[in-house]
């Protein structure tokens, strides 16, 4: 419910990303930080999200996008890493409060392990 905000401030994966608080990091670069979902939705539940703190997709700009396009071969890596490669993932990017995001701050789920049903369930 912050959609109507208009300024933004870090949120908690910023101090995921500079390891400030804990997570189970499976994987950090230059560009992104990929960690294990607190409340996992499927056998595999990861987040993998850019180290700029960047609110959401609306606020991403031509000069994200080696972070974004980073999320996506790092999502790849992981899943063979979890072995799902083969199997199969959904990976998701929620936006503002239709999309369903709660953490304002760019991330992209990697979901699998299981067979995930529909894509969109209301
Ligand atoms: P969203 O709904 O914004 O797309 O997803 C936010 C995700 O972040 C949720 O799946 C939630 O479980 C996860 N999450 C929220 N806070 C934390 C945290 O402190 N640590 C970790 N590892 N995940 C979190």
């Amino acid at each position: 419910m912050q959609a109507h905000l208009t300024s933004y401030e870090e949120t908690i994966f910023s101090k995921i990303i500079r390891k400030e608080i804990p997570a189970a990091i499976v994987y950090q670069d230059d560009l992104v930080t990929a960690f294990r979902d607190i409340a996992p939705q499927a056998k595999t539940h990861i987040l993998i999200v850019p180290n700029k703190f960047i609110p959401t997709i609306n606020h991403a700009t031509q000069e994200d996008e080696a972070a974004l396009g980073r999320l996506f071969t790092v999502a790849a890596k992981i899943a063979k890493e979890e072995g799902i490669s083969e199997s199969g993932y959904r990976l998701i990017v929620n936006c503002n409060e239709d999309g369903g995001q709660e953490v304002f701050h760019i991330h992209m789920h990697l979901v699998g392990g299981e067979p995930l049903g529909r894509m969109i369930a209301k």
